[in-house]
């Protein structure tokens, strides 16, 4: 049986990671999808695990290719998700969810209508810009682009079918659940 795309957004430091790990532990038949990307591997990432480390030149060479079912240019680097994995996985059966900024996501809604765009958002802007600065990992310019990347996406988010509030991790991986739940059974 086909099987219904999620796609889950959310801004740099919303705990989109929190709640997508925690929905992902609760139900493993579901897997999320590994992305391109010409970002730096971080120390705890893994090459074929979080993503695949692609130069630019190589990233650019598969955009004229048309592997991609969309990609984006997220803080100078650019995220693509190959549409040959993720039409095989939806083809076979399996429950996938992506991880995309808001642009890749609304590109995939005008492709696949039936894809279910959720959101997570901070509870307030001042929370989330207080939670960005707390991880550390990124310097003032860097998080000066993200505070205003994260305006954008929060704009773009008016377009998502849901909108989840993350102001409390496990109350929000349960509304998640909840909605991917109805939505799959809802072929
Ligand atoms: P990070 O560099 O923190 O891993 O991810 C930065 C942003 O890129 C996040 O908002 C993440 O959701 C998004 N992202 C990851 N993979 C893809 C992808 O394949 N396509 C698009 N459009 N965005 C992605």
């Amino acid at each position: 049986m086909k099987k219904k795309l999620f796609v889950l957004s959310g801004s740099s430091g919303v705990g989109k990671g929190t709640v997508i790990s925690g929905f992902l532990k609760r139900n493993p038949s579901y897997s999320l999808s590994i992305s391109c990307t010409t970002r730096k591997m971080r120390p705890d990432e893994t090459e074929g695990v979080n993503y695949f480390y692609l130069t630019r030149e190589e990233f650019e060479k598969s955009v004229q290719n048309d592997e991609f079912l969309e990609w984006a240019e997220f803080a100078q680097n650019l995220y693509g998700t190959k549409r040959a994995f993720v039409e095989k996985c939806l083809n076979n059966g399996k429950d996938l969810i992506l991880e995309l900024e808001t642009i890749g996501a609304l590109k995939v809604k005008d492709q696949m209508p039936d894809a279910v765009l959720i959101f997570i958002a901070p509870p307030s802007f001042e929370e989330l810009e207080h939670r960005l600065r707390n991880r550390h990992t990124e310097d003032e310019e860097t998080i000066q682009k993200r505070l205003s990347e994260v305006r954008a996406e929060i704009e773009r988010s008016k377009k998502y079918d849901y909108v989840i509030v993350n102001d409390e991790v496990d109350r929000a991986i349960a509304e998640l659940e909840k909605i991917i739940k109805d939505e799959a059974s809802n072929v």
